[in-house]
């Protein structure tokens, strides 16, 4: 993404959030950008001659913030979703509509939300992107990423099909071998682990491994997955340092220990946990094993793709956990233990590690200049500026974000984003929302936003259209809902 030729670029006198080891905070900071790196973080600096100034003073300037798990292709269904739970998401998606997308359905998706993640500050986001159920659909996907100026992870997954069936594609495994050549996107692939005692899913995961590639999984999903399929990754050796356990809600504390010991981390997803119900969202026992947070935002189909909301309703979720559990025993809390200064490492730090990307997520000499300016001159809320992370995490929002960075490009400045033909977006998402529409019919359509559960109820004990497989255990995890 770094071009030689950027032209340097200084942010001058923001309050700098460097996000480094010691969380530094410079009050008044000059971030200066050469080739797409961060040359200098300091006071007063000295520049190269023809450096572009931006004044950042009364702002906060800090890394691009990074969404570990976005399922990009939805997005042109946006909102359409608000009142679902998790069940009649996999009813709308898994079992019923998620077929009719084109390969063009997925690009207009991903460009949406490709563009969606810039304006708000989201300089890398993983395309959790498992409605590929076609190579076509994946060569539309990484395209539609390849074609916005930010930084995209394609997770490659398809409902459509069993992780043992798709995985084991020759067409699948040559097109993963050639996008990880170009080296344009990051790559993973995404599939879940039913907990089929037969392990079907453990072929898939020794694609991964012969193809280098890491795997995120929805983890703790209640309904979904459990604690079973957490054991059978961990014996058969699949839980790594990069391994990436989307929700891990509903678990056990011995699920949480495997997951600590092998080093993976968790991708909380708030917003979605509190209103599809996976279960309640985790970091409140997450963050007593220590295990590495990231956050994300799940699907546009519901919330858009703005991680100062996922910020905010964590830090929510966790403290409301954390009084409720307190009252309970006849006690208070008198000093909470998520600070704000935690959910902005998380958004920024927590994603870098858990995308293995030490270059990404701090603002430090020679790191990848990804960088983000919030200031908002115009808003009685950008003063005063007493706090810094509670300022992010409680008081700014995606309107509030002035210039972003990819690489050292600006792809964001003034407020506006550069390059981001708007029209062309919008024609090619009105093109699928009128395919889809037809497809179902009016009523169909109209229905979706609260679609019925079909007669036999079998989405209740397994969402997943290419097995089998039951068991009372994804439905018996009330324990760990309510700590072990
Ligand atoms: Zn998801």
């Amino acid at each position: 993404m770094s071009s030689p030729d950027t032209r340097p670029l200084v942010l001058r006198g923001g309050t700098v959030l460097t996000m480094d080891d010691a969380h530094t905070v410079l009050p008044a900071g000059d971030v200066l950008v050469v080739d797409g790196k961060v040359a200098a973080v300091g006071t007063g600096l000295d520049v190269p001659e023809g450096t572009e100034e931006v004044d950042a003073a009364g702002g906060v300037v800090m890394p691009g913030m990074i969404d570990t798990h976005r399922h990009m292709w939805q997005t042109a269904m946006r909102g359409y979703g608000a009142d679902w739970t998790l069940t009649q998401y996999f009813v709308w998606y898994y079992l019923e509509h998620g077929k009719t997308f084109r390969p063009e359905d997925v690009h207009a998706g991903n460009l949406l939300s490709a563009w969606e993640g810039l304006e708000a500050g989201v300089t890398t986001t993983v395309d959790w992107s498992h409605g590929l159920q076609s190579v076509d659909h994946a060569e539309a996907a990484a395209d539609a990423l390849l074609a916005v100026p930010g930084r995209f992870v394609l997770a490659y997954g398809n409902i459509q099909a069993g992780p043992w069936e798709w995985t084991a594609d020759p067409a699948v495994q040559a097109f993963l071998k050639r996008r990880a050549d170009e080296g344009r996107l990051g790559l993973q692939l995404a599939f879940d682990v039913t907990g089929d005692p037969s392990f079907p899913e453990k072929a898939a995961f020794e694609v991964a491994r012969e193809l280098g590639l890491p795997v995120t999984t929805h983890a703790g999903v209640w309904g979904a997955t459990s604690d079973a399929s957490i054991q059978l990754m961990h014996d058969a050796g699949f839980m790594t340092p990069k391994t990436v356990y989307v929700h891990a809600a509903s678990l056990d504390t011995d699920s949480y220990h495997r997951i600590a010991a092998t080093g993976g981390s968790v991708s909380v997803s708030t917003e979605s946990e509190q209103s599809a119900g996976q279960g309640y969202p985790p970091t409140w026992q997450v963050r007593k094993h220590g295990i590495p947070v990231s956050l994300s935002m799940d699907t546009s189909v519901w919330w858009s793709a703005d991680l100062f909301s996922a910020m905010r309703t964590t830090l929510g979720a966790d403290r409301s956990r954390e009084h409720l559990e307190a009252h309970v025993e006849g006690n208070t809390v008198t000093q909470v233990h998520l600070r704000a200064e935690h959910v902005v490492d998380w958004a920024t730090r927590g994603g870098a590690k858990a995308l293995g990307r030490d270059d990404l997520g701090s603002l430090e000499p020679g790191k990848t200049a990804d960088v983000v300016l919030i200031k908002n001159d115009a808003s009685p809320v950008s003063f005063p500026l007493l706090n810094p992370y509670g300022h992010v995490a409680f008081q700014a929002q995606r309107g509030d974000v002035h210039t972003v960075l990819v690489g050292g490009r600006v792809v964001k400045r003034d407020g506006k984003l550069v390059g981001y033909d708007g029209g062309a977006v919008r024609s090619a998402v009105e093109s699928t929302v009128e395919h889809l529409r037809g497809a179902m019919g009016e009523e169909t359509w109209q229905a979706g936003m609260n679609p019925a559960l079909p007669e036999d109820g079998d989405v209740l004990d397994n969402p997943y259209t290419y097995t089998e497989y039951k068991s009372d255990e994804t439905r018996e995890a009330r324990g760990s809902l309510f700590g072990s």
